[in-house]
């Protein structure tokens, strides 16, 4: 078996990540293979912890731009993700992998509270820890979230799942001669404005000294790769 190439990983998943052929909610299908890729990385005894999006479901900025209060409108968004977080704790139990949800909002009757020191010992434990509702506030998202969890447990990376293999100069999928990027600084992305997780996120891993890694999510296997030390994807740090 390979040896991984990390001891504590933050894995970022979008909650579109989650819909798979769908316009909206959770796959089940997609759901398991993730929970299945998860529980293979676990079993090389890596410490995962999770942070899920909620885009699947509500997105504040969206429901803002249809009239809605922005501040209610990420609420709304940030229990989205506490309903994801919900889901993929039950496919990772279904796959033997013991796993608590910590919410940023007090919903505890449904999930843990998010404390720190308790989240570490999750971890030490070889429990995947999910880390549900974002970072608590509004106008944030789920990637600052991402930063901010990753930091606070000094995980050696932060993982950000995509549709395709790394960052680009342009959007792939319309331009087919975009380019991709198998290594980036962080004012790279920040000056050149490139679609990796927002400005607030890569500050946050920069001024850490915490590297990103983006890969694609959709292809088998390739979370596994990564972690057992594939340069796949891009790698983001510093210059
Ligand atoms: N959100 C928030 N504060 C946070 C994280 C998320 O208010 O710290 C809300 C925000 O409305 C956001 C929604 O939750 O649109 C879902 O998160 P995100 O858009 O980051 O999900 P993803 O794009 O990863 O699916």
């Amino acid at each position: 078996m390979s040896e991984p190439a990390y001891k504590r990983i933050l894995l970022k998943l979008s909650g579109e990540g989650l819909m798979g052929d769908g316009e909206y909610g959770i796959s089940p299908r997609v759901i398991r293979r993730l929970a299945s890729e998860i529980r293979e990385v676990r079993a090389l005894g890596v410490e995962v912890a999770l942070v899920i999006g909620g885009g699947n479901i509500f997105r504040g900025a969206g429901l803002a731009a249809a009239g809605m209060d922005r501040v209610t409108a990420d609420h709304m968004g940030m229990l989205a993700t506490v309903m994801n977080a919900l889901a993929l704790q039950d496919a990772l139990e279904y796959e033997g992998v013991f796993t608590r949800v910590m919410s940023a909002i007090k919903i505890n009757q449904v999930c843990e509270d998010y404390i720190r020191r308790r989240a570490m010992r999750h971890l030490e434990k070889g429990r995947v820890v999910v880390f549900a509702a974002g970072t608590g506030n509004p106008f944030f998202t789920t990637d600052s979230a991402a930063s901010l969890r990753a930091v606070e447990i000094n995980a050696d990376v932060v993982i950000k799942a995509t549709k395709v293999d790394g960052v680009y100069s342009a959007d792939p999928v319309k331009d087919p001669n975009a380019k991709r990027y198998s290594h980036l600084t962080y004012d790279q992305v920040l000056e050149q404005r490139l679609a990796v997780m927002d400005a607030t996120a890569i500050v946050m891993c920069r001024d850490n000294n915490l590297p990103i890694r983006v890969f694609d999510m959709t292809r088998p296997g390739a979370l596994l790769d990564l972690v057992c030390g594939a340069s796949t994807g891009t790698l983001v740090e510093r210059g």
